[in-house]
């Protein structure tokens, strides 16, 4: 029997930038000294320290967008290095090497002008969110109970509490800080999605918080909003937070293994234990009537089997699975631990690809969104062997088709919101 070649770097001389993403979250990326980068284009800790890195974009129609971790001690090591390139007529630009070898151009985009503006209660919208690929991020209410004394039982990957002692993210932000941010990328940028992520709060007053914020980004901004948060206590509580009209809904178990949850996350576990997860997604996907609900969990952390029945059980239920990448981001618990490997990985990504795909699952259907921190389901595709890309062709035609109906969904959502039930 022959064995399908694996997904490799470069694939008939063509660059794979599925494989290089996957590979730069595995390996990270050194900056030559020659390269010389403008203050905003900085990396910034944000959102639980996935997003610590460098953004990149990489050449090429499907818009791949790395955050690449540049900081953390693996990425000493990188074979990957950004170093200066001289384009046509000698204009200046920026290219990734692999093991000393031009591998591709690479461009690091420059810092969003809006960033540095004002709410008009005078907060730095570059405290209030932060871009991750072509999407607004927002850390929207307390730093999560998980990092307050004295328990301090913080889920060990975690950067959150870090991120606002650093003063990189803040958390006194109010609705209109987070609108007013909001309108200021969509008219500077062109964005179509705002994601709000919050972690726990002990006083359990989650719908209070997100349910005026999400109605007021709807109805002012137009844009499409995702919410993150810990399970809430009942499917009536889904049902209320869906009548805001947010498109998407998803929440971090992180590791599937009951031990290693416990072990790598003992604050999440003693306030929400897996089997709480597990009972929100399904009320979720059955009674929530979101577009799209995801479960995310961290690849690297556990088994990759472990991984992979995670990936199943979210599929069979009919939610998208959010594949992050285990990032050993400096000053948390887990700083000193290597991350997963590529060759580890490629077989998770291109087994959840078949699985969705051949599910059915609407993935891929809000326009416009390309994502930094991790690999999304199109490019998953990028990590299954070349000879099996073509397979699920009904699955994938009934895909584009419900793309192309979604797009017209949004479009006149945003003209005419109310009629559509938003807010
Ligand atoms: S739940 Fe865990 S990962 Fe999320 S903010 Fe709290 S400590 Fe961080």
């Amino acid at each position: 029997m022959s064995v399908a070649e694996p997904a490799a770097r470069v694939e008939n001389g063509r660059l794979n930038p599925g494989y290089v993403k996957l590979d730069l979250f595995c390996r990270g990326l050194r900056i030559d000294p020659a390269v010389q980068l403008a203050d905003g284009q900085q990396p910034v800790r944000m959102r639980s320290g996935l997003g610590s890195g460098l953004e990149l974009r990489l050449p090429g129609a499907d818009r791949v967008h790395v955050n690449a971790p540049v900081l953390e001690t693996f990425a000493q090591r990188s074979p990957y290095v950004l170093v200066p390139f001289a384009r046509g007529r000698g204009s200046p630009g920026l290219a990734l090497e692999h093991e000393g070898r031009f591998l591709t151009e690479v461009l690091v985009p420059p810092r969003p002008r809006f960033l540095d503006r004002r709410t008009s209660r005078g907060r730095p919208m570059g405290s209030i969110g932060v871009i991750q690929g072509t999407y607004l991020g927002v850390y929207f209410g307390p730093t999560c109970s998980n990092w307050k004394a004295p328990e301090r039982d913080i889920c060990r990957f975690c950067s959150v509490g870090d991120n606002v002692a650093s003063g990189d993210e803040s958390t006194d932000k109010t609705i209109e800080d987070v609108v007013e941010t909001a309108l200021a990328a969509r008219d500077e940028l062109g964005i179509t999605f705002v994601h709000v992520n919050g972690g726990f709060d002990d006083r359990g007053a989650y719908l209070e918080r997100y349910v005026p914020l999400v109605r007021a980004l709807r109805r002012r901004t137009g844009l499409l909003v995702g919410l993150q948060i810990p399970p809430l206590p009942s499917a009536s509580a889904y049902e209320e937070l869906a009548r805001t009209g947010v498109e998407n809904v998803s929440l971090c178990f992180e590791l599937w293994d009951e031990d290693r949850f416990c072990d790598v996350c003992p604050g999440k576990a003693r306030r929400s234990p897996l089997s709480s997860f597990r009972e929100a997604l399904g009320w979720c996907v059955r009674d929530g009537g979101f577009d799209t609900v995801n479960g995310e969990l961290i690849a690297g952390l556990e088994s990759v089997e472990s991984s992979r029945a995670a990936v199943d059980w979210l599929v069979d239920l009919g939610a998208i699975p959010t594949i992050c990448v285990f990032r050993p981001v400096l000053g948390t618990p887990l700083e000193g631990q290597e991350p997963p490997s590529t060759e580890a990985l490629a077989p998770l990504f291109a087994h959840a690809w078949h699985r969705t795909i051949a599910r059915g699952l609407p993935v891929g259907i809000a326009p416009g969104i390309h994502v930094s921190i991790v690999l999304t389901p199109e490019e998953w595709r990028w990590l299954v062997p070349p000879a099996e890309r073509q397979r699920h062709r009904l699955p994938r035609l009934r895909l584009a088709a419900l793309r192309a109906a979604y797009r017209t969904l949004h479009r006149a959502r945003r003209v005419m919101p109310r009629q559509y039930g938003v807010g």
